[in-house]
């Protein structure tokens, strides 16, 4: 666990946040920035900076957390839906490179938007390539650990 990361240094108390839950594997605290009343990040102990580098187990842990907590982050803000997310790799906007996932409560006319609303300019895919795109997944799937 690198001492420069922020959440790394969270898990270990060398950093205040307002914690809300804690177990073996993960760990929850409100953003200090929040989009919403509320906002909520699930981490996972151990550092690495995508999910994909995450175990099965650390995974599973990660998002029981993430399932565990979502009711009670909208029962405790008085929403009934929350946008989940995880900007996962810098190119996708990740600012702390160890993993978390978003917990954002949202409401009835919060000018929120849905994640869609995060890609401007989406790409024009011609069936063809959609088939491909779906082989070249498919195949990588099929080649890789996960298969
Ligand atoms: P990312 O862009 O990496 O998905 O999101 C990082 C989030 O971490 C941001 O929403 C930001 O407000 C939050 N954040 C950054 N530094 C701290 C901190 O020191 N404490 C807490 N609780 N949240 C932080
Ligand atoms: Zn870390």
């Amino acid at each position: 666990m690198p001492s420069s990361c922020i959440f790394c240094r969270i898990v270990d108390g060398v950093i205040d946040a307002y914690k809300v839950y804690e177990d073996g594997e993960t760990m929850a605290f409100l953003d200090i920035s929040p989009l919403s009343k509320g906002h909520t990040l699930v981490i996972p102990k151990a550092h690495v900076q995508q999910i994909e580098s995450l175990s099965e187990e650390q995974l599973v842990a990660l998002f029981k957390t993430v399932w565990k907590l979502t009711r009670y982050v909208q029962q405790a803000t008085n929403t009934s839906a929350s946008l989940i997310g995880i900007n996962n790799g810098p190119e996708s906007g990740q600012e702390i490179p160890h993993a978390h996932v978003h917990i954002v409560p949202r409401a009835k006319g919060d000018g929120g938007a849905p994640i869609h609303a995060a890609m401007h300019n989406r790409p024009i895919v011609s069936k063809e390539e959609m088939q491909r795109t779906a082989q070249n997944i498919r195949f990588a799937i099929k080649n890789g650990h996960l298969g």
